[in-house]
């Protein structure tokens, strides 16, 4: 699961930091969260490429949604073809609708939006899901985890060879698949030769919210979460005011979840240059591994057992 961050700028956009986008490959699956002005500009810069099929949007502040019109004119010039699903929170069909269609032209290929909330199952992938989460900001707003499934345990080939003497063969695969083999007259369970099953990644992007419990929920043991951390301390009061969270409550949410890494993001202009104190401020209140990410970072999210 490779995470390239594409944009990490609050409401406006600064030189270096683009509107909000984070753009994660699953596998071969391409899935785009939130779409800032400049998105496309930002997956050419940083080689994502342009295979999107489904793109979640959080809510629909501009500098989460206005990146859409550009994005699709690209795909029409470019005679795509493929269905486009866009994810976007329950009452925002409207608002989707019009950025859609915002030119008057109408795509060449389908566009299908999609409403959501909090609690369901957006995507059914393979070896995943995208599921929404209740955030808590100013509009009709959810976040998203993609939270792969369990991979089935470590195949000891040692033990399965040496100790009980199965060739290596067809009998490997049924007994790594959970089906016990005759071998020599005996019954070899699974479970001889099979480890436990190996929990998957999981991956929490909230868009913009304040600190809130159903994050904590959807973040327990996330190996990465990337949370809205527009303020530092200093200006803890406004993002109370504007359903944001500061540096530090993210953190707090992130160590409540036990999460693994927090990717501070969505930073206010008023530190556009230098998000130190947003960082330092994070750093107090979480054990895990946490950074700013900047506008093109990219990041292997690693298995828990690795
Ligand atoms: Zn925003
Ligand atoms: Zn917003």
């Amino acid at each position: 699961m490779r995470v390239t961050f594409l944009g990490t700028s609050g409401a406006v956009p600064t030189t270096e930091r683009n509107p909000s986008a984070l753009f994660v490959n699953r596998d071969g699956d391409k899935l785009l969260f939130d779409c800032g002005e400049g998105t496309q500009r930002q997956m050419m810069r940083f080689g994502t490429g342009f295979a999107v099929d489904h793109v979640f949007v959080t809510h629909t502040h501009g500098d989460h949604v206005l990146g859409i019109p550009g994005l699709l004119q690209t795909f029409d010039f470019n005679d795509r073809e493929e269905p486009l699903a866009i994810h976007a929170p329950a009452g925002t069909r409207g608002t989707i609708e019009d950025l859609v269609s915002v030119t008057g032209d109408t795509p060449s290929f389908p566009v299908r939006i999609t409403q959501v909330s909090a609690g369901d199952t957006v995507l059914d992938g393979d070896g995943y899901e995208v599921r929404a989460i209740r955030t808590q900001h100013r509009c009709q707003s959810v976040g998203y985890a993609v939270v792969e499934d369990d991979r089935k345990g470590r195949f000891d080939r040692e033990k399965a060879e040496e100790e009980l003497g199965i060739e290596p063969g067809p009998k490997y695969s049924k007994l790594h698949r959970g089906e016990p083999v005759e071998h020599e007259g005996r019954t070899i369970q699974p479970e001889a030769v099979v480890g436990p099953d190996r929990p998957g990644r999981t991956l929490v992007y909230t868009g913009d919210t304040r600190p809130t419990d159903s994050v904590v929920e959807a973040s327990e043991d996330a190996d990465l979460l990337v949370h809205d951390a527009t303020f530092a301390d200093d200006w803890a009061e406004r993002a109370r005011k504007t359903a944001h969270a500061t540096g530090r409550e993210a953190a707090e949410v992130a160590q409540e979840a036990g999460a693994k890494r927090l990717a501070l993001t969505h930073i206010s202009t008023r530190y556009g240059g230098n998000p130190t104190p947003i960082l330092s401020d994070a750093r107090e209140a979480f054990d895990g591994e946490v950074f700013v990410p900047d506008d093109g970072r990219r990041i292997d999210v690693p298995f828990p057992d690795e």
